[in-house]
């Protein structure tokens, strides 16, 4: 029996339009109903269809989050989206630091910490990507990549903080390649990052933390991964943007 709720979230990347958020949204909802209280769920569309999705998910056990956050307030920064407009529009998480911000956008640990403590003071809840490519994992450097950027990206968070952000452990060899971490591999990387946590908040802290795994999760192999004991939930790309392989994937891992 697990001590922690899973904690499932899609991220859509750059895909469906606002028309086709909702329509995909509308029968998410129904399908993902009966799920109410067993796990929470999440979904992180585009930031042009957040406030559709928003407005369809009201009232619904499916909870809204975008795929990035501003570190400002306000101001000058062409393109940014705050705290306060995500929040405006009913999002409650927002990702942060995903692999594809890091390798296309150049997002450093510095910049996702300013934006984890920007989501987290705003009142919106993080969820903190971190991960190794395979050339870091086949160099031996896996260990020491993992406690760079779990240090560098948490850093100065209060244990008050820690306990309301998600970690999404994603192997960057792993994302969109159809290559999954095995269970084993996934939880050796999942207790490290629950060591650090342990390390700096104490065991308490610690065992509160939701850690999410994401890399090509999928329908079959989502309850073996769930199965394991630092595996608290999954991010998922592909497979969250169809409402049927979604759902399996969720009533697989639950089971
Ligand atoms: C992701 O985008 O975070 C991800 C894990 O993608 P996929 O499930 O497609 O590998």
């Amino acid at each position: 029996m697990k001590k922690r709720m899973l904690f499932i979230a899609g991220n859509w990347k750059m895909n469906k339009t606002a028309s086709e958020a909702e329509k995909l949204l509308v029968e998410l909802k129904a399908k993902l109903a009966s799920f109410e209280g067993k796990l929470n769920i999440a979904v992180c569309p585009a930031f042009t269809a957040l406030e559709t999705s928003s407005k369809v998910l009201k009232g619904s056990n499916i909870a809204i989050g975008s795929q990035d956050i501003s570190a400002k307030d306000s101001g000058a920064y062409t393109g940014e989206v705050s705290a306060k407009m995500l929040l405006d529009i009913g999002v409650q998480y927002a990702i942060v630091g995903h692999s594809e911000r890091r390798q296309y956008h150049a997002e450093t640990d510095a910049l996702i910490n300013a934006k984890a403590k920007k989501a987290l003071s705003s009142g919106v809840l993080p969820i903190v990507c971190i991960g190794e490519t395979l050339e870091e994992r086949e160099s031996g450097r896996m260990n020491s990549v993992i406690t760079t950027q779990t240090k560098g990206s948490l850093s100065g968070l209060t244990a008050e903080e820690i306990v309301k952000t998600t970690i999404a452990y994603e192997p960057v060899w792993a994302i969109g390649t159809g290559k999954t971490a095995s269970p084993a591999q996934a939880q050796e990387v999942h207790a490290l990052i629950r060591k650090l946590l342990t390390d700096a908040y104490g065991t308490e802290v610690a065992e509160k933390v939701i850690i999410q795994y994401g890399g090509s999760v999928k329908p079959d192999n989502s309850n073996e991964l769930m199965n394991q004991k630092d595996i608290d939930g999954a991010l998922v790309g592909g497979a969250s943007l169809e409402v049927e392989v979604f759902y399996n994937l969720i009533a697989n891992a639950v089971k």
